[in-house]
């Protein structure tokens, strides 16, 4: 077995007893396998291990291993930071992006999505730690931004995504996931129809998993650490 296939199914076993621990099923939770920073070679490696949705951050990147990999039938998530001139490639390339955090953003990708294809589905990205360095928007912009982005035609907002500080402390990974869950359920109260909580990484998707994440994103526990050039 390469490493990346056993990386995978240790991280399944994982999420399983994560979700069994929280009393949940783990069909309900989907790994997306965050490929930055690794080549074509190891999303194919990963993909014969029985994995279809991965993430990308940097969107010619993302582009070159989609090419390379146009064979396989891979789903296709951005997670990364979006410069509103990169709007119109992300679009026409991903079923989904996790990472828009402003409305200017929604409304560039909501008029720039294809007219063949199904409308794309979002998450809006939430500043929790509310940390300057971090991009998202704020807990108290968020049911705004929310209702905005909701109505966009060739938008389907799916849900809320966050990259919390940093921390060992399981309960402070808690306290921040619980923050948008609690967020997720104030806006559905509101009228929105959101499922998706996009939440956790390498060193917190236990916390996430507890608080009620439905995808995760993986990167350093499929892949290795990375290596930046
Ligand atoms: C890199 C990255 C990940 C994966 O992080 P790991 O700690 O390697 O699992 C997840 N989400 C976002 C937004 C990232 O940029």
């Amino acid at each position: 077995m390469t490493t990346i296939a056993s990386n995978l199914q240790a991280m399944r076993a994982a999420i399983h007893e994560a979700a069994h621990a929280a009393g949940r099923e783990d069909t309900n939770i989907t790994l997306l396998a965050v490929s930055k920073n690794f080549p074509a070679e190891a999303v194919r490696s990963a993909y014969h291990a029985g994995q279809h949705f991965f993430a990308e951050n940097y969107l010619q990147e993302a582009l070159d291993k989609m090419s390379a990999l146009h064979d396989l039938p891979l789903e296709w998530h951005f997670i990364g930071p979006i410069q509103s001139n990169k709007t119109r490639a992300i679009a026409e390339n991903f079923p989904w992006v996790h990472s828009v955090d402003r409305l200017k953003v929604a409304e560039r990708l909501s008029a720039q999505r294809p007219e063949h294809l199904p409308a794309l589905q979002v998450c809006l990205q939430v500043n929790i730690s509310d940390e300057d360095t971090k991009s998202g928007v704020s807990i108290a912009e968020a049911p705004l931004v929310a209702a905005q982005i909701a109505r966009l035609p060739r938008l389907k907002l799916r849900g809320l995504m966050a990259v919390p500080a940093p921390t060992d402390d399981i309960h402070t990974q808690r306290g921040a996931f619980a923050t948008l869950r609690e967020l997720l359920q104030n806006l559905n109260q509101q009228g929105l129809q959101l499922d998706t909580l996009s939440m956790g990484m390498s060193q917190d998707f236990a916390a996430a998993i507890m608080e009620g994440a439905t995808m995760i994103r993986i990167g350093t526990a499929i892949f290795g650490n990375r290596t930046y050039s």
